[in-house]
């Protein structure tokens, strides 16, 4: 038997019962001893348009009972070496972005001082900010993988710095990512002008439009993609919105021609070697999520990026 937290089985409890926890994990009031945490940050008040993403970690949490431990393709294993459970919601004040900002770093900091890895269930991509803060206060600057249909760099938005379209910019200006060491994948549509993809590029990031990705297999670009990175400390922020539609109605900006499910899947294992330090799955919102199908995608995204953290076991 292994000494890692297990799962709740689907043989010991209907997938339909229990505790509607991260992958039916235990829960810990701290990240003492765990290897990752899955950390939910109920947070929209920094959407500019469909608002919702606050109700998505709970419904992320609720579809990925349906999600088993070994995962059939790449053999990985997780719950075999690391230990994992769900550490619950950030107690953000939805009433007060800026302070809610702060509460989020804060919470963060706590996490890594127990040499944890967080995987995030957002919320809107507003919440990347205060990780990247409190992540590059402990690593130094991160390397970053970025899958989005919007490049989230805008400078403010009806005037304000710190919005879901400006995290990015932000992160940049204060020295959080290291520009050569970025690459944005999925980004599309329509802009106010050039410089939306432009201005990414000339800080050095690697911008993949998604007319690059249609028709074809993500696993050479994340080939490209590992070696843009190098061996340094990477964060993956995964707005779900990168995927199409069709695959992901369940958001708050939805944009055409995206990418499909299979190539998400395709760039989160591509990311298998990188060191890397956290991610995050943001954006689902379930009142326009109908099926459920985007909040059930969300969930084996994240059990995805579970599967490629460092030191996790592969059967033979
Ligand atoms: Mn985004
Ligand atoms: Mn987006």
């Amino acid at each position: 038997m292994s000494d890692k937290h297990q799962p709740l089985g689907g043989n010991e409890m209907p997938r339909f019962g229990g505790p509607a926890t991260m992958l039916r994990l235990p829960t810990k009031e701290t990240a003492e001893g765990l290897d990752v945490a899955f950390v939910g940050v109920p947070f929209d008040i920094g959407t500019s348009n469909r608002p919702g993403a606050r109700l998505a970690p709970r419904q992320i949490r609720a579809e990925s009972c349906l999600i088993r431990p070994y995962n059939m393709a790449t053999r990985a294993a997780p719950f075999d070496s690391l230990q994992v459970a769900d550490v619950g919601d950030v107690a953000i004040n939805t009433f007060n972005l800026e302070a809610s900002i702060d509460i989020i770093e804060q919470f963060y900091r706590d996490l890594l001082a127990h040499d944890c890895r967080p995987l995030t269930l957002g919320g809107d991509h507003t919440i990347v900010l205060p990780i990247l803060r409190a992540l590059a206060g402990k690593y130094g600057p991160l390397g970053l993988v970025h899958v989005d249909a919007h490049a989230d760099v805008n400078d403010t938005m009806f005037g304000e710095r710190i919005t879901h379209g400006t995290p990015f910019r932000r992160a940049v200006e204060e020295g959080l990512i290291e520009g050569r060491r970025v690459a944005q994948i999925g980004l599309r549509a329509t802009g106010y002008a050039a410089d939306d993809f432009d201005w990414p590029r000339a800080q050095g990031f690697r911008v993949v439009q998604v007319e690059e990705c249609w028709h074809r297999s993500l696993t050479p670009l994340m080939d490209e993609v590992r070696a843009q990175l190098g061996s340094g400390p990477v964060y993956l922020s995964f707005d779900i919105d990168g995927l199409d539609p069709a695959f992901a109605p369940g958001t708050g900006t939805p944009e055409i021609g995206g990418l499909t499910s299979v190539q998400g899947i395709e760039i989160i294992r591509g990311c298998r070697g990188l060191d890397l330090v956290g991610g995050d799955l943001v954006e689902v919102s379930p009142p326009y999520d109908a099926s459920g199908n985007t909040a059930l995608l969300a969930a084996n995204l994240l059990f995805e990026m579970l599967c490629v953290m460092p030191g996790v076991a592969y059967r033979k």
